[in-house]
């Protein structure tokens, strides 16, 4: 801010650079920051049904050698302790699971996290990247959020822009790991 006033007064031409600099950035700022829309939304095409949400069946399985299974543990707790009525437990066996987790190290992808979950899919899955750089970067608090942020799109979420939200599409910029306010309403409205 300091350098743009001060270019101001030095000369006209300056204005002109600084404002087009400026205008470029917005433009470049702006297709980043509506890649999601800020707010976290429901794809009803993927999900449960309403009052077949409860007590799914989650199954792990580890590949890499990074485990997964605490930061797993920390999302489905996240779920469970929500007052939206949705729920899962650990199974013991994959032809009965609902949600496949299962976590490995893919080295080509970019992502930390991916999850897919149409309604008429059975079991719908998760994977966890140890590969991907904020995975690697070790953080519990980072791998927790990257979980439960997952587990959100098994019922049903939509990635959003806001930092403040579970379901910000973008690890890095994620400022919570817990399932958050809009996300609880959201699955309050759908499955209650
Ligand atoms: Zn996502």
């Amino acid at each position: 801010m300091y350098k743009i006033v001060k270019k101001i007064k030095i000369s006209g031409q300056g204005i002109t650079k600084t404002l087009a600099l400026t205008i470029a950035l917005l433009v470049f700022n702006s297709a980043i920051a509506f890649a999601y829309p800020y707010n976290a939304t429901m794809d009803y095409s993927w999900g449960f049904d309403k009052g077949a949400s409860r007590g799914k069946i989650i199954m792990y399985y580890q590949y890499g050698a990074m485990n997964w299974r605490s930061h797993v543990d920390f999302g489905v707790n996240q779920i469970n302790n929500n007052p939206a009525a949705v729920s899962c437990y650990y199974g013991s066996s994959y032809n009965s699971a609902d949600i496949v987790v299962s976590s490995n190290y893919w080295t080509d992808v970019t992502w930390s996290g991916s999850a897919y979950a149409p309604k008429s899919v059975k079991p719908k899955t998760v994977k966890l990247n140890s590969a991907s750089s904020s995975a690697k970067s070790g953080s519990s608090w980072l791998c927790n959020s990257i979980a439960t942020h997952e587990l959100t799109h098994i019922w049903g979420l939509n990635d959003c822009d806001n930092s403040n939200s579970i379901c910000c599409g973008y690890d890095s910029s994620r400022n919570v790991n817990t399932i958050t306010n809009d996300v609880t309403t959201l699955l309050k409205s759908r499955y209650n």
